[in-house]
């Protein structure tokens, strides 16, 4: 384990992006004393699975694009509450080619004329720039996103970064023109390669897309899911539901681990698409994916007396639904893996289960996905009594 203490970022009041700036050991001992402070009434907070190396772990990094008074553009994060953007060249935690990249195109824009966006004025060209890294594979994406559709010297601005970075495999442009804090908006077009990346989790092969979710920390993603399926204890043949599913990065490694049968369900449908192909690059025939709102397919499959043998349910910060929570009680599975980037959300949703049925919750376990950052990923199982 690292035991030095970062040093001070000097933006770190500026940026937001960290919340902690204790030694690593501290944060560890933070995380696990909310951990349990929230979820040990449930059973005994396994200790908390911290990075050999908590630096430099973002595979993906985006940036905002801004031009200051003296005409000298900018890139890097917005100053909380404010339009401002604080410049960063290099973070503590981002992958450093990914920031290198987004240095590289804010120093090519005044070659090719190119402006930034104005959020207030409407006007303008480049708004955020993201770029995200296959650590096993070493594929880069680079995501250009821009205020307007209409990109000046394309051809030549997309050649000039392909020779500044080779390593770069393929490029984007997404048009945002709403007022709105998502960086990315709908249409979007790809200027050089495939559109996506793969990476490799696991053993297996995942293709990306630019607005498909995928875990940001990749070496402890592969303990988090290492950890899930120690839990949901597949033993071959078991009929298994992947909730919340993103690309189908869970669903695929529980089929690859002998799973006899898979169903996915999630919300994005670029995400869906993703997991599709997953599911063919790996091989697999035993695996279906479906579109929707995952509250709404459980009622239907606890309506229709489906039956499944384990449940994985990943959901997003928010939590899971009550409409969610009650058909799974329904469908009443072996074991139930809930998987949580926000143990508060996670201690609601167990409080349910734990409260209107005969689950308790036999296991939890942090894992240290966001070093530096005050969130929390828990995996825990629950089984019947
Ligand atoms: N299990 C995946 C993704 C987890 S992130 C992984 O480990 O990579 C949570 C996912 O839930 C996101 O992909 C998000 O698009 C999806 N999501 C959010 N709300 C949803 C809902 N109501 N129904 C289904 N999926 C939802």
């Amino acid at each position: 384990m690292n035991n030095a203490k970062p040093n001070r970022c000097p933006v770190y009041k500026k940026c937001g992006g960290c919340q902690l700036d204790t030694s690593y050991p501290e944060q560890l001992r933070f995380k696990q004393g909310k951990t349990e402070r929230l979820l040990k009434r449930f059973c005994r907070v396994e200790p908390i699975i911290g990075m050999e190396t908590p630096f430099h772990y973002r595979n993906k990094v985006q940036a905002a694009f801004y031009t200051n008074r003296s005409g000298k553009i900018i890139s890097g994060v917005y100053q909380s509450g404010t339009h401002h953007v604080t410049g960063i060249d290099s973070c503590m935690i981002e992958d450093e080619t990914a920031d290198s990249i987004i240095v590289g195109v804010r120093k090519l824009l005044p070659s090719f004329k190119l402006t930034t966006y104005n959020e207030d004025t409407h006007k303008g060209f480049l708004r955020h720039v993201l770029v995200r890294r296959g650590f096993q594979t070493n594929e880069i994406m680079l995501v250009l996103v821009t205020g307007t559709p209409v990109f000046p010297s394309k051809n030549n601005f997309v050649r000039a970064i392909r020779e500044k970075f080779p390593a770069i495999t393929t490029i984007v442009q997404n048009v945002n023109n709403l007022n709105t804090n998502l960086v990315l908006g709908e249409k979007q077009t790809v200027l050089y390669g495939k559109g996506y990346i793969e990476d490799i989790l696991c053993g297996c092969r995942f293709r990306i897309s630019p607005k498909s979710f995928y875990q940001i920390n990749p070496v402890q993603t592969e303990v988090l899911y290492g950890k899930a399926m120690e839990f949901a204890h597949l033993k071959g043949n078991e009929t298994v539901l992947d909730t919340y599913s993103g690309i189908g990065t869970i669903g695929i490694v529980a089929a690859k681990q002998g799973a006899g049968r898979v169903i996915g369900v999630e919300l994005n449908g670029d995400a869906v698409r993703d997991a599709i192909s997953n599911a063919k690059l790996n091989k697999l025939q035993n695996i279906r994916f479906y579109k929707g709102d995952a509250g709404d397919f459980m009622e239907t499959c606890a309506d229709e007396n489906e039956r499944c043998d384990v449940v994985f349910m990943d959901p997003p910060r928010a939590g899971s639904s009550e409409q969610f929570l009650r058909a799974l009680i329904k469908m009443s599975p072996k074991r139930v893996v809930y998987i949580s980037c926000n143990p508060e959300t996670m201690a609601r949703d167990l409080d349910f289960l734990t409260k209107h049925s005969h689950y308790r919750v036999q296991k939890i376990q942090p894992v240290d996905m966001f070093p530096h950052t005050a969130h929390i990923e828990c995996v825990a199982l629950l089984c019947g009594e």
